[in-house]
This record gives C-alpha cells, sequence and structure tokens, in this order.
C-alpha cells in the first residue's frame, strides 16, 4: 500500500540494434531532464536493454562493439545525467536456435541481413527468449541451455555496465520458474512482470500458459516482482491521456503507476518520434501539475522500497484503509454486494473519519 505518488516509466527494446536508437535516446534525455520533480529530481526512464544481435560476419554483434558505440554512449550519456537507468532485457530479444530452425523464409532473411538488425520484424512468437517457439506450439528449453544462457547475459551485462542488472524484464513476458532460477544463482534479484508469468507461445503464437497472479512485492525465494499497471505507448494511441488516467488511478488505490513503454515509439520516422517525443513532455508536466507530491523513480528504486517495506512511502496501520476502500470500491460483483446490504455506507462512514491524502482526477477524466 503505497502511500507517496511513485512514477516508473519503463521503455523497452534499447541497446543493440539499429543506430537511430542513439539520436532518439539523446532527445528523450533532453526532455526527461527538463522536467523535475518536488525534490528536484529528473523525470527517468528505466530501459531495458538487449546485449546483442545477429551479425553475418562474426556471429553476434554486442553492444560494446565499436560499431554500436553511438547508441551505447547516448545510453551513457543518459546515465550520467541521471535520466536513464538501466534493466537487462536479454542478451538477445529471442532465443537463437530457435531463429536457426524456424522454417519460415522471411526469419532466414532476418538472420541474413546486414547489422544491426531490428527485432521488431521478426514473428512476435519468435522474439520470446525463453521458449523454444521454432515450431508450435512452443517447447520448454533445456535446464542446462537456460542457466548457461543466463550466465553468458548477466556477464555480458556486467562487461559492459559495470555490475550486475538491478532488475529483468523478461522478452515478450514469456518465461519460467527455472529462468527466474538460474537468475537469481546469477545473482538478480528483481524481475518486472505484467502481473503474470506467461510459460508458453501456444498453436497460433499466442502468449499463455499463464501463471499468477503476480502483484508488486511478491517473492519467490529471494526473487522479488514488480508488476507493470499500464501502457504509454503513444503508438498504439495509448499516449498522455491514457497515461495520466492509470497514474491518477494507481495512486487513487495506493499503488505505484509503473508504465510499459517501446522504443518503437521514439525509433520510426520522425514525424511519429517527434509526436511520442511530445506526448511524453505532455504527459509528464500534467502529471506534476495533477500531482505536486508526485516522485520520479527507477524500477530499482521500486524494488528497494518494497524490500524495506517500513520504509518512507508505504501506507501502514490505519492510513491502509482509504486506499483499502478504494480497491474494494474497484471490485465490481463484491462492492454490488456490499452496497446492496447496506455494508458500504457504513464502511464507507468508517473511511471518512480518516484522513485522506488528497489524489486529484484529471480534468474530464474518471
Ligand atoms: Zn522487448
Amino acid at each position: 500500500m503505497c502511500a507517496r505518488p511513485l512514477l516508473v516509466i519503463e521503455s523497452d527494446d534499447w541497446g543493440a540494434g539499429p543506430l537511430p536508437q542513439a539520436e532518439a535516446l539523446d532527445a528523450l534525455a533532453e526532455i526527461l531532464t527538463e522536467v523535475r520533480d518536488a525534490s528536484g529530481r529528473p523525470a527517468t526512464l528505466s530501459l531495458a536493454v538487449v546485449l546483442a544481435v545477429p551479425d553475418a560476419a562474426s556471429g553476434r554483434l554486442e553492444l560494446d562493439d565499436l560499431r554500436l558505440a553511438p547508441v551505447l554512449e547516448a545510453i551513457r550519456r543518459g546515465v550520467d545525467r541521471g535520466v536513464f537507468s538501466l534493466n537487462l532485457h536479454g542478451l538477445e530479444h529471442y532465443w537463437l536456435p530457435a531463429l536457426k530452425a524456424s522454417q519460415d523464409p522471411a526469419v532466414a532473411q532476418w538472420l541474413a541481413q546486414p547489422a544491426p538488425a531490428a527485432t521488431e520484424m521478426l514473428p512476435p512468437h519468435l522474439q520470446s527468449r525463453w521458449v523454444d517457439a521454432a515450431t508450435l506450439p512452443s517447447r520448454p528449453l533445456d535446464a542446462g541451455d537456460i542457466a548457461r544462457a543466463v550466465d553468458e547475459e548477466v556477464s555480458l551485462f556486467r562487461r559492459v555496465f559495470g555490475r550486475i542488472p538491478a532488475a529483468v524484464v523478461p522478452p515478450t513476458f514469456v518465461w519460467t520458474r527455472e529462468v527466474e532460477r538460474a537468475w537469481v544463482a546469477a545473482g538478480v534479484r528483481c524481475v518486472v512482470t505484467p502481473g503474470c508469468r506467461y510459460t508458453q507461445r501456444g498453436r497460433g503464437g499466442e502468449a499463455c500458459g499463464v501463471e499468477g497472479p503476480i502483484r508488486n512485492g511478491d517473492h519467490a525465494d529471494e526473487l522479488l516482482y514488480l508488476a507493470r499497471s499500464e501502457y504509454f505507448e503513444p503508438v498504439k494511441g495509448r499516449g498522455a491521456a491514457h497515461a495520466l488516467q492509470a497514474l491518477t488511478r494507481d495512486l487513487m488505490l495506493g499503488r505505484p503507476c509503473v508504465l510499459e513503454n517501446h522504443r518503437n515509439n521514439f525509433c520510426q520516422d520522425a514525424a511519429l518520434r517527434a509526436r511520442s517525443l511530445e506526448e511524453l513532455r505532455h504527459f509528464l508536466r500534467a502529471a506534476l501539475d495533477l500531482h505536486p507530491g508526485l516522485r520520479f523513480v527507477t524500477t530499482a528504486e521500486l524494488a528497494a522500497l518494497y524490500r524495506h517495506p517500513g520504509a518512507d512511502g508505504f501506507a501502514s496501520g490505519r492510513t491502509k484503509w482509504p486506499f483499502l476502500w478504494r480497491r474494494l470500491q474497484a471490485t465490481g460483483r463484491l462492492w454490488k454486494l456490499l452496497r446492496l446490504t447496506g455494508a458500504a455506507a457504513m464502511g464507507g462512514l468508517a473511511v471518512a473519519l480518516l484522513s485522506t491524502p488528497g489524489v486529484r482526477a484529471p480534468a474530464g477524466g474518471k
């Protein structure tokens, strides 16, 4: 139950890939630097980073290869300015043996193109890293292969950025407990989720085999889970207005707002990039205007808050009640039943006697 208004924006797929990312990252860093919360902290993007793409000549083009220097330098500039923080997305945004075994000629062409390629162009099911989706439905990977692949990606992240990743964002959100155990063995302590775990790709390529639900702060052994709540994806029609509504809803329910975003909002043509950047600027400014106490935090900082639940920012005792009450109101059928029995009126009176942190709704919003 998060009493302080917190916003995390997580943007996926950055790193090894097309060079125009560098210009997009610099433009993002400019906007993030401009907007500061009440503590003086600039807005931040938690980037989920991919470490390699195929290279016909050398086999694999890694992020610290000279050919990708413009992208890596732009990432590092943003980190130095305090506007980017880094999570691991994956060594690669696919399981390479599955790509090689695929019978799809477009996949063979994709693999043979000059580096660096854009993984967004692959069929969606083959963008999953932690299953073998060469044929559908997908098959689980061998535990030994998973352990070696995790070791390799965590080592490469450390070689490029000098430390173990604070959190991992599984590509396409298809992964398994086996993969989590390997991450823990390699020193990773946090996984970002969409609120559940998809473990397979089905006959039609869809993500399936759902396990969960997973909530912010849940644990499995030493691993802490975070759950994204909504999207900021202007290219899919989920721009500033959509994100503002999500932010206000989450804050009223006592949840941090964790937004999902992808590089493809900023790396396509110039007009789309300009529109997405403007939506981001508008969203950040309107968010602060609507919620002056809002704090920009990174994935790693949010994970640290959940690891120390007594820390500043979490409601306890009676201060939880207003948030719990609003969550109950959001339950639908249960809330209807309480209203019919009159229990809702009694509960409302009790909660009204408590102080409620002020959270304003967006103008014209629900
Ligand atoms: Zn991704």
